[in-house]
């Protein structure tokens, strides 16, 4: 690890790898890079003051206390440090000079590149500029997207107090079911019927809306909050079109926006994020984009898309590695997620249309079956919910055709199907 003083203007790492953003994808390129052989520079620019760590557990076991600190980063400090990696903390990449192949970073120094990563990533969507709701930044309003914010949120919850969650997505689900466990009195306002309806459709987010009703959650369905504010008692007032919700903390879990702007200031195409081909290269041949930040084309899939997930971010770094070192390797795969909410653990593998049918195999109410999705006739996505070690088989199903009756039916051996 290098430290720089902070009105440093100086120039480094002419002719190697820079990779921007301190995240999951970041900490895989680099490894990968070193594992294949990469001898250059590599120098890794990370704004946040922690060596790179996973996110999942930031919604999960460290909110529960099952899992600390120390446990979320794929590669300890040490192995930078033997890797020869030059990791900056607490630094921030501002601009790309594009022409002249470096990247200026906040503490004034520039560091010149043969090829740019960028692992940017995301930010929590805030009640702000983003989506302009008053109140989102009084005390007590939170979001969670990093290790501060979960330690954040986590020395607040306290039993007896009640938050109200705003948005029924992943993040808002399991943060529900970490603060409940925690003693925690819990309301999710949310503008839909269903949670994670979007996402997921409404079989899985019925089940999911049943599961945390039976825990004691609360819904507030219909709900569109139009900001937050103090009320009389010095509390917080979470205000919908049907009146008001008190509460002690507030956690907006209202989605996220990719970090794209030093892209878009670069000059780069960028869409839903930055725009990469199945090799993650940009429109800059020597500028690649991973991990969430980047809308990538995949080869099966036949189009361009932006994934927010863990798994994607380790295979997308593996995979710039892999374009950086010379090798034609393809984004390929299909995406896949997890979640973990009170008992239920859940994979999920594919790409699932809204509009594709859903057969369910198993039992709902006892809390163990699969869904596949079905585009004429064709299995396009599968999840399977609290049965373990059928993922893979799973994948291996999608883009087949089996009949539905088949499907349903969990007499079949599903690993004869
Ligand atoms: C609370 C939470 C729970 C999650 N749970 C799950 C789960 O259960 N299952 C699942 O599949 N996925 C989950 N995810 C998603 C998963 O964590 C992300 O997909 C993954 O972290 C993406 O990695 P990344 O490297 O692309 O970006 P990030 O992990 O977001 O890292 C990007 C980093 O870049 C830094 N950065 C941004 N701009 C700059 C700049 N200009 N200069 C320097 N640094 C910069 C950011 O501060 C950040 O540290 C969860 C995410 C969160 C937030």
């Amino acid at each position: 690890m290098s430290e720089r003083d902070s009105n440093s203007s100086e120039t480094t790492n002419t002719l190697g790898t820079v990779v921007v953003g301190g995240g999951l994808s970041a900490a895989h390129c680099v490894h990968a890079l070193r594992e294949g052989g990469y001898t250059l520079p590599i120098t890794l620019i990370a704004s946040e003051n922690e060596v790179p760590y996973e996110r999942p557990p930031l919604s999960k076991e460290l909110l529960q206390g099952k899992k600390s600190e120390s446990e979320l980063a794929p590669f300890p400090a040490s192995w930078y440090a033997e890797a020869n990696i030059d990791l900056r903390l607490s630094v921030e990449a501002e601009s790309i000079d594009v022409s002249g192949q470096n990247v200026i970073l906040s503490d004034s120094s520039t560091v010149g590149y043969q090829h740019l990563v960028l692992a940017t990533g995301c930010r929590s969507r805030l009640g702000g500029p983003e989506s302009k709701m008053p109140g989102w930044d009084l005390p007590g309003v939170l979001s969670l997207r990093s290790l501060e914010d979960s330690k954040n949120l986590r020395e607040r919850l306290v039993a007896g107090k009640h938050l109200v969650i705003v948005g029924s997505g992943w993040i808002g689900m399991e943060v529900a079911a970490s603060a409940l466990s925690a003693g925690i009195e819990v309301t999710v306002l949310t503008p839909g019927q269903i949670p994670l309806a979007t996402a997921m459709g409404s079989e899985f987010g019925s089940h999911v809306a049943q599961l945390h009703t039976n825990e004691g959650v609360k819904f507030q369905f219909g709900s569109a909050v139009s900001g937050m504010s103090i009320d009389a008692r010095g509390g917080l007032l979470v205000e919908t079109a049907t009146g008001g919700v008190q509460a002690d903390l507030v956690l907006l879990a209202i989605g996220a926006v990719p970090n794209t702007e030093l892209a878009v200031a670069a000059g780069l195409s960028v869409g839903s994020g930055v725009l990469v081909d199945q090799q993650l290269r940009s429109s800059d041949k020597n500028i690649l984009a991973i991990g969430d930040v980047a809308e990538a084309y995949n080869t099966r899939l036949g189009r361009s898309l932006r994934v927010e997930h863990w798994d994607n971010a380790i295979r997308q770094g593996k995979l710039a590695a892999a374009t950086i070192l010379g090798r034609s390797e393809s984004y390929d795969w299909l995406p896949y997620f997890f979640t973990d909410q009170f008992d239920l653990g859940m994979e999920y593998v594919g790409d699932r249309a809204a509009d594709d049918e859903a057969v369910v195999r198993g039992d709902m109410l006892k809390g163990e079956f699969i869904i596949f999705w079905l585009r004429t006739g064709v299995i396009t996505a599968a999840m399977n919910v609290n049965i373990w070690d059928v993922n893979d088989h799973l994948r291996d199903m999608i883009g087949t055709e089996v009949a539905v009756e088949r499907l349903q039916d969990s007499s079949n051996d599903l690993f004869a199907l």
